[in-house]
């Protein structure tokens, strides 16, 4: 029930919210715009005949016009609904007006509000905002204007024309509800598995390089260092244990890394080789690559080690640049004994 509770009033969180009025902006502006059309040929069809519609022109065009305007202009679900609110009830409005001028005008009201009221299920941001409005255009339709007497024939007949399509619209307004909450959990998943390493959960390479290019955009008064972290003798691991126990250890690592790093970038390059784009100083990323040195360790039984090499980040250039980098000073870290960290350009530091 509480999870139900979201999509009573706009549908679900931020996220869906966005989804869902990217896809319900142009269905309710086209939704708007059949009913001003029809109703304008209504108008012009009772013009024809001899009517004069000052009165209804005056009172209900601006309404619709105004739901229009806002749907044109709306930039969240919660503006569509307050659209969807007004375009309703105007509409209604606008229409029960024109049935004044109609020679039998209770004839119009069960079809006018069938229409409007099912038209407007599917599309409609929120359960209880779409009860609301669908009672609201029963009400505007009816009171006054339709003279059958409860227990009449007619106003029976009446009450199942309007509970059977209010029950369909209540079952369209479900149903289609599903699909946008359906179709957006598999599209978050999509994008989870193309921008996730399965087998780390850490952001894999593509997500890696595609944030590294959106950072090194940010102005910031701290530099960037880029890391580079290799497993050391990650396939002896595997050849000794297997390739289950060397999942095991790229997982732990994975884990060391996610913990330490929060708040900095971090995933898996590749194979048993990870990387971090620290934001801060030097001093703070050759602890942080202490750190790790450590908390790998402490986390995998037998204890294992990596081994990092650091570049300081160049913004005006391509990751590749200091991947290089970060890479020459990986191959100085293994070739001094692993297990430590080297920064390009400067200084070494076993653990
Ligand atoms: P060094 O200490 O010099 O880094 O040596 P190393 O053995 O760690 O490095 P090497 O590049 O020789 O071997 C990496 C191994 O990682 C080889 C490959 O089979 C293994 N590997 C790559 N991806 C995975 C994976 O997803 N799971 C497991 N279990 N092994 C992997
Ligand atoms: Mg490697
Ligand atoms: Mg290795």
């Amino acid at each position: 029930m509480r999870k139900l509770l979201p999509y009573s009033y706009y549908g679900g969180d931020t996220d869906e919210q966005q989804q869902f009025y990217s896809e319900l902006r142009p269905v309710t502006i086209i939704s708007q715009s059949v009913g001003l059309v029809s109703w304008l040929a209504a108008a012009i069809l009772l013009a024809a005949g001899g009517q004069s519609l000052h009165a209804s022109l005056l009172f209900g065009v601006p309404g619709m016009l105004l739901s229009l305007v806002i749907s044109l202009r709306a930039g969240s679900v919660k503006s569509l609904v307050v659209s969807g609110i007004i375009g309703t009830t105007a509409t209604a409005f606008a229409f029960r007006l024109l049935m004044a001028y109609c020679p039998d005008p209770t004839f119009w009201v069960l079809p006018v509000g069938t229409v409007l009221t099912l038209s407007a299920a599917p599309i409609f941001g929120g359960m209880i905002n779409y009860i609301g409005a669908a009672v609201a255009v029963w009400l505007i339709l009816t009171v006054g204007n339709f003279p059958a007497q409860p227990g009449q024939l007619t106003f029976n007949l009446a009450l199942l024309v309007m509970g059977s399509s209010f029950a369909m619209a209540i079952y369209l307004h479900a149903y289609f509800l599903n699909l946008r909450v359906r179709s957006h959990r598999a599209r978050r998943e999509l994008a989870e598995m193309a921008f996730k390493d399965l087998v780390t959960g850490l952001n894999n390479r593509r997500k890696f390089t595609l944030e590294v290019r959106r950072m090194q955009l940010l102005p910031s008064p701290l530099p960037l260092f880029f890391l580079m972290i290799d497993i050391d003798d990650f396939k002896k691991i595997n050849d000794t244990l297997g390739h289950d126990a060397g999942d095991d250890v790229l997982i732990h690592t994975a884990q060391v890394l996610a913990g330490l790093g929060a708040g900095h970038l971090c995933g898996r390059l590749g194979g048993e080789e990870f990387g971090v784009l620290f934001h801060g100083e030097a001093a703070d990323a050759l602890d942080f690559a202490a750190a790790l040195l450590d908390g790998v360790r402490a986390a995998t039984h037998p204890p294992r080690t990596v081994s990092i090499g650091i570049a300081e980040f160049d913004r005006d250039s391509d990751l590749s640049v200091s991947y290089k980098r970060a890479d020459e000073a990986l191959y100085l870290a293994k070739r001094h004994g692993k297990n430590r960290y080297v920064l390009a350009g400067g200084m070494q530091a076993a653990a």
